[in-house]
């Protein structure tokens, strides 16, 4: 635990945002055990909860609306009985009778919400971003309820607390940016009272809201952002990020089950890592936090005497070489042709543009300026708006043939190394195309960053786990 000294020399208690995940809160069991870790360290520090949704919770609440928007009311009535059972469920088994008395019409006013939206879709037809944003964070609101009630029934002190009232976003529906200047002062403004009257507040995870009070979400696994977000404009000493894992492993368990925790990596580190598919970071967790040099950890709830992973501006230098694996399954290679009529930075330009213009950013770029060949690699999700774009930008050419038409390369996984002190060390890509020649996984194109700390490799989709296995292997990770 972290301890803090105020310039009188007295010690400060230190302020720790706890952030606790969907399996963390998943269950009657899952939840008391939250109501344990912050129990003990209440008695040290000043807390702020940030919960997500139940485990498994908002992909239900976005099926119930994608199906209601297609005029189907069974499937999102039988989803309505499954959110009420579950979280009353809860309320059954740890709130006293006091709290009970004022959570459980708080919770039916939840499920009426979530009927009115969908009955919403139903009839429209349709659903609109912003629409879905508010549905698909209602877990986000329940659970913070129910976690808030179990710690008062617990005889502390807790308020449950809406981040719409907290987080202030841009307008990108479904994946929107805070805005950290108006985000900072909302957050002092509501949570600051609370914390100093020995008040946990438990914020809902994942939503935040425009300048105008419309729910907006920060993407899915959000609410790791959002436990930074508010971190940061608490300037708050640690943000601890509570999940079903001991770290920060060497790769993801369900690929390597010999995966191995890493105590310490660096935030460029967990930033490469995240943002290439390793899901026990939401990729943009640690932007809000770099300036301020926050340390994050990752630690587990079920196992919360395991140290975790710490998460620090510069690691101490470690070994030397690849420090991780990580992987992203679902991409598809794009190459475009210039042949001779669209010169090369004329054709990156513009390609590039098309990307920008729908807000798609790119997993790996290679080159081949002498053919006019460029090569890159994206989420397969993204992939037909991205492709339309392209063919709108370059029709007249495709039209003559001056260009040459798309390529595009499905079922692709990007595999990629990382570390910061690979740098400098000769011979990685080479020992790692070694590993994956050794089990005859073909190697379509590689990239490494002019910084070192990453080589990724474009494979098909199939070879993937075989590739992180041997490459884990290589480097005896
Ligand atoms: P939460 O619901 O707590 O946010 P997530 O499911 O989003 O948890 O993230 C935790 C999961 O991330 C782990 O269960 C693990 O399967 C997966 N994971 C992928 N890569 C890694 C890695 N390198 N280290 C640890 N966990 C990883
Ligand atoms: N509940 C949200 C999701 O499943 C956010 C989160 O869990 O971090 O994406
Ligand atoms: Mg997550």
């Amino acid at each position: 635990m972290v301890k803090v000294k105020e310039s009188s020399g007295k010690a400060k208690r230190p302020l720790i945002v706890m952030k606790f995940g969907g399996t963390s809160v998943g269950s009657p069991e899952r939840m008391q055990g939250v109501a344990e870790i912050l129990e003990k360290h209440i008695r040290d520090a000043d807390v702020v909860a940030v919960v997500s949704a139940m485990g498994g919770a908002t992909d239900m609440l976005i099926r119930a609306a994608t199906q209601a928007s297609q005029g189907m009311e069974e499937p999102w009535k039988g989803s309505r009985q499954e959110l009420a059972r579950r979280h009353r469920e809860v309320a059954d088994k740890l709130l006293s009778a006091a709290e009970q008395a004022v959570v459980l019409p708080r919770l039916a006013e939840q499920v009426k919400h979530f009927e009115d939206l969908c009955s919403g879709f139903t009839l429209l037809r349709e659903i609109t971003p912003r629409g879905m944003d508010t549905l698909s964070s209602l877990g986000e609101v329940m659970s913070a309820t129910l976690v808030s009630s179990i710690l008062r029934s617990r005889g502390m002190k807790s308020e449950a607390v809406d981040a719409v009232e907290c987080i202030v976003t841009d307008d990108n529906f479904g994946n929107a940016s805070p805005l950290f200047d108006e985000t900072t002062a909302k957050t002092r403004q509501r949570l600051g009272p609370l914390l100093k009257d020995g008040v946990i507040p438990v914020v809902t995870g994942f939503r935040g809201a425009t300048r105008e009070g419309v729910c907006t979400t920060l993407g899915r696994g959000g609410s790791d952002f959002s436990a930074t977000i508010l971190g940061a404009a608490l300037d708050a000493d640690e943000v601890w990020i509570w999940t079903d894992v001991d770290g920060v492993m060497t790769a993801d368990p369900r690929l390597v089950p010999e995966a191995r925790i890493l105590p310490e990596i660096s935030y460029r580190e967990a930033i490469e890592l995240s943002y290439f598919g390793a899901k026990v970071l939401h990729p943009r967790t640690i932007q809000p936090v770099m300036h301020k040099k926050i340390p994050v950890w990752i630690k587990n709830s079920f196992n919360p005497s395991c140290p975790g992973t710490k998460i620090v501006p510069a690691a101490k230098n470690g070994q030397a070489g690849v420090k991780a694996i990580t992987s992203v399954k679902d991409a598809v290679l794009i190459t475009m042709n210039g042949r001779n009529s669209v010169s090369f930075p004329q054709l990156a330009a513009r390609v590039f543009n098309c990307l920008h213009l729908e807000n798609v950013s790119t997993l790996m770029v290679t080159q081949s300026s002498a053919d006019n060949v460029l090569c890159f690699a994206i989420h397969q999700a993204d992939l037909a708006r991205v492709k339309t774009e392209l063919e709108k930008a370059f029709e007249l050419e495709m039209l003559h043939d001056y260009v040459g038409g798309l390529e595009v390369m499905r079922n692709i996984a990007i595999v990629v190394t990382v570390g910061e002190n690979m740098k400098g060390t000769p011979g990685i890509s080479g020992r790692a195309f070694g590993a994956l020649g050794r089990k005859g996984i073909n190697i379509i194109a590689i990239a490494q960053g002019s910084s070192e700390l990453s080589i990724s490799f474009a494979i098909k989709s199939s070879d993937m786990k075989e590739a992180v296995q041997a490459i884990h292997e290589e480097f005896q990770l």
